[in-house]
């Protein structure tokens, strides 16, 4: 054996774990075999030996040779088998293995070693010819096409025409064997070496050779791989588990990787090699049956089982093979798991002493959290995709398709689950989202109405469907080769963006005692806020259920969604001036004041962020070509009717109809977002502001009474300039004090602004001279700066993201080149004016994992979302206390 001081080669009982010099697999082969492991014996040679080769122009470097000449006699006496010849042929496997992982990009030669004369050894000690014969054809194909680079399709080509005749007995396989080898003949113009140690020299060359294949390379540079690496070579003793009725192979992960149960679950083949596992051509056994049939390699097994875990402090996933009753443990890996696996087993590792709670946090990704709380789709290979679009709010649900709010309303209600699918919708189809399963858009990005709408009511909701087109009057979508029509029955995905035909399995969300432990752990090692997007006092109530710390932002005009509050909207818009104005307010006041009660009631304890009224007025009234449409029918309707009480009706409904159609129209903007919303409705009408601030105060004083403890936080949208929040700022104030005075006693309150468009971050130093906190509305912002619609950038940023002309939706994680910039001087210009202020985040980026890590960096106190996000930015939050940046 090799003594320690070799330069290239490395047995695997006397090495270093190291991936750099060994790569990935190597050196967890050595670190196996150092833990006492039962693995077949081998040894490295290292990523060193490839750069060599290749600074040696493709030649092995001095003394590479020499010291796996020397490593092979190492190997023969550890594995009592002799290379190349009886009585026990040793057969070697020869694989790359990079420090990265590169999957089936380079090259692996199986079972050298066999020449005319150790096969025959190893037909009789096996005893099984045709495996013998079958092993040696499978080599000489195998080296044919990676050292004598033959076309793989002309092998293939024969061995296809083998099989279609026959391919049973020992005969049968040297016949074809014959024939690969005359192949073989014809384009290397040479045999395949007779002597192993020769054919070794070869098989290595070719695998470092393989480090620079057109795919290899290819990989490199998509995966940002260095090409500086290099590749390490494993070279390995062979071990068979198809060697008669001791032996088999399997598979098995030391804990159950759906459920995290701690116990070994797996699969087994008797007599069998681990590609007929892979190949699926016989049904594996599960574990029990090895326990029937061989207790001891189970016992042994089931010990190894906890020594690796002990080892690799983590749930292993392990191949194994038991030759002639003997278990070699041929690889472990760190176990793939579902998300419910990895809470529990992260948490009872911990319990066992394994890992620190911080490592458990760590060892769950904040983005997995939402296979947790939502229904999983489980879908087939024969589920067939309709279209897909822009995942806008997590889990699955299945349903009828309804293109009408109205109708999914009706048929939810007679117990129907449906799929409300529209070109976009508005507020006027927010009954029937509250109605639906789930929501499909064809329009819109991930922070349009939908998106926003279906995330805070944690319902599943694709869109920017580019792809499918919908046809209201004949009631289909249609989308490539797909008709779908109201009635039949779709499957949305929220998680990935995927909408399938007919209903798709969806597994349920389970959460159990190892999540509620590990938030705890969660909730500890945060030092960021998490607070909820809430606008009802049933949304707050299931924030403080997903462990909100507040809310963040309270989007008011949610709250004059529903039919009868979306009508008293409108006659407040429609009012010919102030004092009508004021009437139609003061039909809202008393609903918005009992909003807020129930809202502080739900957050006792908690502050809660309250928004005055955002966005454009136009967004309440019914749509201009509904209106017109209507207008039409009923001066149909109108010639028909002979009737003179019909006639007036409809005639004083048509009016109505146009003096809607007026202001419809008065209100128009060719740019709505950049018109008149957010404080610039209040400044104009002021009487909004006030009603809004005397709702908010009366709610907070009468929840004070009884002994709940408020803390308000009112909130002025769209600054841009520090007067207009002055200006609303004034009236704010002014209604808090009579309120206060009319009860007689008064509450605390934090008055403050969004920061969402870039003059107000700018200019940050002036606002917070008047204004006790900041909430970056990061939605807004990233559509102010980088000049995207919100609502319309679905349809060309996902061919940006494939184009890798963007890296990532901006409006799922923030911007931080660009956006990031002005967060970051919002907030230290706003904290160098007023060093206590309080600063936050409210858009859709407060649930994001990767932009909460920024957040944390910037020194915010707190991050808000969505209400269902919750629980992945606390988890976010965690990871981004303990300084790890998620993927
Ligand atoms: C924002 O702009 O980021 C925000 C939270 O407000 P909205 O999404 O309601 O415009
Ligand atoms: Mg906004």
């Amino acid at each position: 054996m090799p003594a320690a001081s070799s330069t290239w080669v490395f047995p695997f009982d006397a090495a270093e774990a190291s991936p750099e010099l060994l790569g990935g697999k190597g050196s967890g082969l050595v670190s196996m075999t150092r833990a006492g492991f039962p693995v077949p014996p081998g040894f490295v040679i290292s990523t060193a030996g490839c750069r060599a080769f290749y600074d040696g122009d493709r030649n092995l470097p001095p003394g590479l040779w020499d010291e796996t000449l020397e490593a092979i006699t190492g190997l023969e006496k550890a594995a009592g088998k002799t290379l190349g010849a009886g009585p026990i042929p040793l057969l070697l496997s020869v694989r790359s293995g990079a420090l990265v992982s590169m999957p089936g990009m380079m090259d692996t030669l199986l079972n050298l070693g066999l020449n005319a004369s150790s096969v025959e050894a190893l037909s009789e000690v096996s005893g099984n010819p045709e495996f013998a014969w079958a092993s040696y054809r499978r080599f000489v194909q195998m080296f044919g096409e990676i050292v004598f680079d033959v076309p793989a399709e002309r092998l293939q080509s024969a061995v296809n025409s083998a099989e279609r005749r026959g391919l049973v007995t020992a005969s049968d396989e040297q016949e074809l064997l014959a024939r690969l080898e005359r192949i073989i003949l014809g384009y290397a113009r040479r045999p395949i070496p007779e002597d192993p140690r020769e054919q070794l020299q070869l098989a290595i060359a070719a695998v470092f050779d393989s480090w620079m294949s057109r795919r290899a390379v290819d990989y490199r540079r998509i995966n940002g791989i260095s090409s500086d690496l290099g590749t390490a070579v494993t070279v390995q003793a062979m071990v068979f588990g198809n060697s008669g009725e001791h032996s088999g192979t399997g598979v098995a992960f030391t804990r159950d990787p759906t459920s995290g149960e701690n116990s070994m679950f797996g699969e087994f083949l008797p007599n069998a090699q681990g590609e007929d596992v892979v190949a699926g051509i016989r049904t594996p056994l599960t574990l029990d049956h090895l326990a029937q049939r061989m207790p001891d390699i189970y016992r042994q097994l089931t010990d190894m089982a906890g020594r690796l875990e002990a080892e690799y402090r983590d749930m292993q996933d392990i191949e194994f093979t038991v030759e002639n009753g003997k278990l070699w443990m041929l690889q472990t890996r760190t176990g793939k798991r579902t998300a419910r696996a990895a809470v529990r087993i992260a948490v009872e590792l911990v319990n066992e002493g394994v890992i620190t709670q911080h490592e458990s946090i760590l060892r769950v990704t904040p983005n997995r959290l939402d296979e947790l709380l939502h229904p999983v789709v489980q879908a087939a290979d024969t589920d067939i995709i309709i279209a897909t679009g822009l995942p806008a709010s997590p889990g699955g649900a299945s349903g009828m398709v309804v293109f009408d709010a109205d109708e999914a309303e009706e048929l939810a209600a007679a117990g129907e689950s449906v799929v409300l699918v529209r070109r976009e919708t508005s507020p006027d189809d927010f009954h029937g989202m509250a109605a639906a399963q789930a929501i499909v858009t064809a329009r819109g990005g991930v922070t349009s109405h939908a998106a926003v709408v279906a995330r805070g009511m944690g319902k599943s909701c694709v869109v920017g469907c580019e792809m499918i087109e919908i046809d209201y009057a004949q009631q289909l979508l249609t989308a490539g080769q797909e008709v779908v029509s109201k009635g039949d029955r779709i499957t949305v995905d929220g998680n990935t963006g995927t909408i399938y035909l007919g209903a798709v399995t969806t597994v349920e969300p389970q959460l159990d005692e190892s999540y509620a432990t590990l938030m705890s752990w969660v909730d500890e090692t945060r030092t960021l806020a998490v607070r909820a997007n809430a606008d009802t006092p049933d949304d707050a109530a299931a924030a403080v259920r997903m462990g909100a710390e507040g809310i963040g932002l309270c989007r008011t005009e949610h709250m004059f969604l529903g039919a009868d509050r979306t009508e008293a909207m409108r006659r407040m818009i429609m009012a010919p001036n102030a004092v009508f104005r004021r009437e139609a307010l003061a039909e809202l006041e008393p609903l918005q004041t009992r909003d807020f009660e129930g809202i502080f009631a739900a957050m006792d304890g908690h502050p809660v962020t309250i928004r005055l009224l955002d966005p454009p007025l136009h967004e309440f009234l019914p749509r201009h070509e509904d209106t017109v449409v209507r207008i039409v029918n009923l001066k149909l309707k109108l010639r028909q009717s002979a009737d003179l009480d019909d006639i007036n009706r409809i005639l004083s409904e048509i009016n109505a109809l146009e003096d809607v159609l007026q202001r419809i129209e008065r209100l128009q903007e060719a740019n709505p977002m950049l018109g008149h919303r957010g404080c610039r409705l209040g400044i104009v009408y002021p009487e909004i502001t006030e009603m809004q601030a005397r709702a908010i105060f009366t709610a907070a004083v009468r929840s004070a009474e009884k002994g709940i403890r408020v803390f308000p936080e009112v909130m002025i949208p769209l600054v841009a300039f520090m007067n207009e929040y002055d200006s609303q700022a004034e009236i704010v104030r002014n209604v808090a004090e009579s309120v206060f005075a009319e009860h007689g006693m008064s509450v605390d309150y934090l008055l403050g602004t969004m920061i969402e468009l870039p003059r107000a971050a700018l200019t940050a130093n002036e606002i917070a001279r008047s204004a006790e906190f900041f909430s970056f509305g990061t939605n807004d912002l990233t559509q102010s700066t980088a000049g995207l619609s919100r609502d319309d950038s679905g349809r060309f940023l996902p061919g940006y993201i494939q184009r890798g002309i963007i890296d990532s939706d901006p409006f799922r994680t923030l911007d931080l080149a660009g956006v990031g910039q002005l967060v970051r001087m919002g907030v230290d210009r706003g904290r160098a004016t007023r060093a206590d202020l309080k600063v936050g985040v409210c858009g859709e980026h407060g649930g994001d994992a990767e932009s909460i890590a920024f957040f944390q960096d910037v020194g915010l106190d707190y991050v808000s979302c969505s209400t269902f996000r919750v629980p992945v930015a606390r988890l976010a939050a965690a990871w981004a206390a303990l300084g790890i940046r998620p993927d």
